[in-house]
């Protein structure tokens, strides 16, 4: 057995450092004692004995409470009472704290020791029987909820009539009459249940410790940690110290308050109190809290007194508190410290502040700031005026789940396609979401849904791609068969203004004019993010595939694209008939080059001279000419190439003089044709209205193309560089195009740095083939590719690209994993399907630690990028590393990057500011938990 187990620390042995022992509330009591603060006088039951309560189940170790008797006798000596003393009883508080803050989540209690037979003598010893009746009904209140596990409604209800039979406002007015009897009415009450209530004060402080180590395991703690991702190894510890009373008249109270504004982060006292008021009363809106600046004519001399003690907690903590007093009879207590809670905004400005005010170091700043909090400031925001009028104008529809930040305002429209076809100023209203309304999602301004919850298909989405969104409004029927919704009798049709409002839920009929987002005037956070410059090792790029896209991520401090998809250039409306005709015709027209390469390499292979072969590779070359199709094909590709040509002019232009790669087109093909039935469909109508028989016989064509062109699996099949590859032309188009924009932007005296990189490579000759033919339309065009010219490089985005980075890296310029594609290439599984299906169970069941399209993961995925960044440098020093994918944005992912040593990570453009905080936090080798 063990003997000389420390159980309790009092308030002189501990400090601030001491959380995991004490827990948070408790080393900070300690720490507040010993710069002499006025801290009633108290000690700690350390958390190690929490967690021997636990696995004695539920049991408290032998001796500790002997060793509380012993403590109490030290608080008694200070506060000159007894505990239990018929007398002059000294009262006690019981609380608890973890290491990390619950605020609410666990069980206090209060006022313990005043007992039916020690009331009357702490009624005497204070003047003042109204006072002890409340701080009893006080006790007894707070004993039954929490130690005897009494439902607390009838404790209100009981007040609740008195003061209604009494004519009182609130519960400060009852009269001592009028206590007597709801204190009469609570021990009836106490002693009803299944739990015995006892006498001995002594008996009630050993429930109360107990009370507080089982609420560590109460649901709500329970649910909170999960949340927060906080063990539940950790414990709670119990702080014991003499109650200090704020409800002991008018002269007397309580209130909260934060060293600095914990909305907007200014540097001035923030916060609440109540005159003649205890504990919770502050926060229960049973009384409205007057402002703490009142204190300052109230009580000045206790305000000027606070002034000075939050002064001195913020330069021994170094950070904003958040912090609880107590005065009774004009003298002030601190009761409580904790860092305080705060917006994106607040924690922006606090930090650089404090760095400014020299109470942390530009590190520290970088540090306290949590990376992702930034995309908060990074949404477009109602204007608020306009919302006001909404709200004023009674516009609100309903209200769902605030699932992703942002406002929105728009058309509403009932499906994917529409969404695509009307554009970004539209809301996608579904009554819910699946992979299919993907495209309709990304064109969309934002998304509503009337059903699912905050992992739901739509929630996840759009959490992901930094889109507004409310989901789960369950007041609204959404009806997608007729295009519209009704709610509380109101309909509305398809086109149709609506707003959404992505950080409170709330739904509104019309527009509300929103503001986009801006951090040019936010002075802190540029500032901030300088900071982040001078210490991360990263650059951070932006994926952007449109000039706009491209502006804003330079706004936000992008150092050059990582990522330029060109398919989504392919996609606009006005493009689609020409990338169809191109795409339709390329096998054919494949199949006739090759009849021209074949019948060469014959005529080749006689010594040249046979006329017979010669004539054949005329004839080869002149059915090439005249084919109608090959022409529509040719016609189609120099069309793409105009548009590629201008394209390209739009975003090398807006990131002039830095980097832009240049992915060549990816898409699996199935996604740029019409469906099959549709076709089908047309070939039908055609021949049943009598059209022209060439008429007839093309749509034909086209259904025939069509079903060759027909995938079993297209993310495993025909694209990227494997498109590449077959029907050459369109890389070469592309290829013409890029060159093509960066001339002409020389013309002008800009500085494009456009990168060239191929798709889904899997080996080494594959890149030797692609680089050999592109190099060649290069070099027509007076250009070269590599070192002096354009740089040529590839994806890593197949687990065998990464295995034979080695290999590939003697062919490439620069490496850029694709940790989108090679997550999902390396899982087996494909990002949409599990999200949807499964991996909520994988998460719940912890079969996956974490979702790895959202984090990178280590073991599988950030092995691969390991392996592939170190055989690609050892075969090709020069080679530049690069990741693109969602990761880009994650900071737990950047801190990997960092630790592998990559060159940059490319994010979506609204990531961008988290991503140079984040990677100046991995600079700094702190391991984010970024919750
Ligand atoms: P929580 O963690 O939920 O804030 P606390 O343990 O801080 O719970 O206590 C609840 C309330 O009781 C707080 O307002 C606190 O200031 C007050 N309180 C706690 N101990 C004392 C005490 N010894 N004297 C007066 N008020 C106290
Ligand atoms: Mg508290
Ligand atoms: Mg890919």
């Amino acid at each position: 057995m063990t003997t000389a187990v420390k159980y309790i620390y009092r308030f002189n042995e501990g400090n601030a450092g001491m959380r995991d022992l004490l827990g948070g509330k408790g080393a900070n009591l300690c720490e507040m004692a010993g710069l002499g603060l006025p801290v009633p006088p108290g000690f700690v039951i350390s958390t190690d004995t929490c967690r021997e309560y636990y696995r004695l189940d539920r049991k408290l170790p032998d001796g500790l409470m002997d060793s509380v008797r012993r403590e109490m006798a030290v608080i008694e000596a200070a506060v000159g009472r007894r505990f239990g003393d018929p007398a002059a009883p000294m009262l006690v508080s019981v609380r608890s704290g973890s290491k990390f803050s619950m605020p609410g989540m666990m069980d206090t209690i209060l006022n313990l020791g005043l007992t039916a037979e020690t009331l009357p003598g702490f009624a005497q010893a204070t003047g003042d029987r109204r006072f002890a009746l409340d701080s009893y009904r006080r006790f007894l209140q707070l004993f039954g909820k929490v130690a005897l596990y009494l439902d607390p409604e009838p404790f209100e209800k009981i007040l609740h009539e008195a003061r209604q039979a009494h004519g009182a406002a609130s519960d400060a007015e009852l009269d001592e009459r009028a206590l007597e009897v709801v204190v009469e009415q609570f021990e009836r009450y106490v002693k009803s249940g299944p739990h015995p209530f006892p006498d001995d004060p002594w008996k009630q402080l050993e429930l109360s410790v107990r009370a507080v180590f089982d609420s560590w395991n109460n649901a709500r703690a329970t649910a909170y940690r999960e949340y927060q991702g906080i063990s539940h190894d950790l414990g709670t510890a119990v702080s014991i110290m003499a109650m200090v009373f704020g409800n002991s008249g008018w002269d007397s109270g309580t209130g909260v308050c934060f060293t600095r504004d914990p909305a907007t982060g200014v540097r001035e006292l923030y916060g609440e109190y109540l005159a003649n008021a205890q504990g919770e009363d502050v926060v229960s809106g049973a009384r409205t809290p007057r402002p703490i600046a009142e204190l300052a004519t109230e009580m000045p001399a206790s305000h000027a007194e606070l002034l000075r003690y939050c002064q001195n907690l913020e330069t021994v903590f170094h950070d904003a508190q958040d912090i609880e007093f107590t005065i009774e009879h004009g003298k002030l207590y601190v009761l409580q410290t904790r860092s305080a809670k705060r917006t994106a905004q607040a924690a922006v400005k606090m930090a650089v502040d404090m760095t400014d005010e020299g109470l942390i170091t530009k590190a520290d700043a970088i540090l306290r700031v949590p990376p992702s909090d930034l995309t908060q400031l990074l949404v477009p925001l109602f204007d608020d005026e306009a919302k006001q009028r909404a709200l004023a104008d009674g516009r609100v529809l309903g209200t769902g789940l605030n699932a992703s930040p942002g406002a929105a305002t728009g058309r509403a429209v009932f499906d994917s396609a529409t969404a695509v076809e009307l554009g970004s100023e539209v809301i996608l209203v579904r009554p819910e979401t699946s992979p299919d309304d993907m495209p309709g999602i990304l064109r969309a301004a934002a998304v509503l849904t009337s059903r699912g919850g905050r992992t739901s298909h739509a929630a996840v989405v759009t959490r992901g791609i930094g889109k507004p969104a409310v989901v789960g409004c369950s007041v609204l029927h959404v009806d997608v068969e007729r295009k519209q919704m009704s709610v509380n009798g109101m309909t509305i049709n398809e086109g149709d203004d609506i707003s959404i409002d992505g950080f409170t839920g709330e739904v509104f009929a019309g527009r509300i004019d929103t503001i986009p987002p801006d951090i040019s005037n936010n002075d802190e956070l540029r500032r901030l993010l300088e900071w982040a410059d001078e210490t991360r090792r990263l650059a951070v790029r932006a994926n952007a595939d449109t000039p706009a896209d491209a502006a804003q991520a330079r706004a936000f401090g992008a150092h050059g694209i990582g990522l330029c998809r060109t398919e989504h250039m392919f996609f606009q409306a006005d493009r689609m008939p020409f990338v169809q005709r191109m795409l339709m015709s390329a096998g054919h027209v494949a199949k006739l080059e090759k009849d021209i390469r074949d019948a060469g390499l014959a005529l080749q292979q006689a010594g040249g001279v046979n006329a017979e072969l010669a004539g054949h590779v005329k004839e080869a070359e002149s059915a090439l000419h005249k084919d109608a199709e090959a022409l529509g094909y040719r016609e189609a590709l120099a069309k793409l190439e105009e548009y590629q040509t201008a394209d390209f002019i739009g975003i090398l232009r807006s990131m002039d003089g830095l980097p832009v790669v240049i992915r060549l087109l990816d898409a699996p093909l199935h996604e740029f044709l019409p469906p099959l039935e549709d076709l089908a469909e047309e070939a039908t109508n055609a021949r049943s209205s009598g059209a022209s028989a060439s008429d007839v016989a093309e749509k034909e064509h086209l259904v025939e193309e069509a079903k060759k062109l027909r995938e079993s699996n297209p993310m495993l099949g025909h694209r990227g560089s494997r498109l590449g590859l077959t029907y050459p032309a369109i890389y070469e188009m592309q290829v013409r195009a890029i060159i093509a924009a960066t001339r002409s932007l020389k013309e002008e005296r800009l500085d494009p740095r456009p990168e060239i990189m191929m798709p889904l490579v899997m080996g080494k000759a594959e890149l030797v083939s692609l680089r050999t033919r592109l190099e060649q339309i290069a070099v027509q065009m007076g250009q070269s590719l590599g070192h002096d010219g354009i740089p040529f490089g590839t994806m890593i985005e197949l687990p065998r690209a990464a295995l034979v980075a080695g290999d590939l890296a003697e062919q490439a310029d620069f490496f850029s994993f694709g940790s989108n594609d090679l997550t999902q290439m390396t899982f087996g599984f494909s990002r949409d399907d599990a999200e949807e299906k499964f991996l909520g169970f994988y998460l719940e069941q912890g079969l996956l630690p974490q979702n790895p399209f959202a984090t990178i993961d280590e073991a599988g995925v950030g092995r691969l990028i390991s392996i592939a960044s170190q055989e690609g440098r050892a075969s090709n020093p020069g080679l530049e590393l690069g990741l693109c994918g969602e990761h880009g944005g994650d900071p737990q992912s950047i801190a990997f990057c960092h630790s592998v040593g990559l060159d940059y990570v490319s994010c979506s453009p609204l990531r961008v500011p988290v991503a140079r905080l984040a990677a100046a936090a991995a600079a700094l080798g702190e391991h984010q938990r970024d919750v």
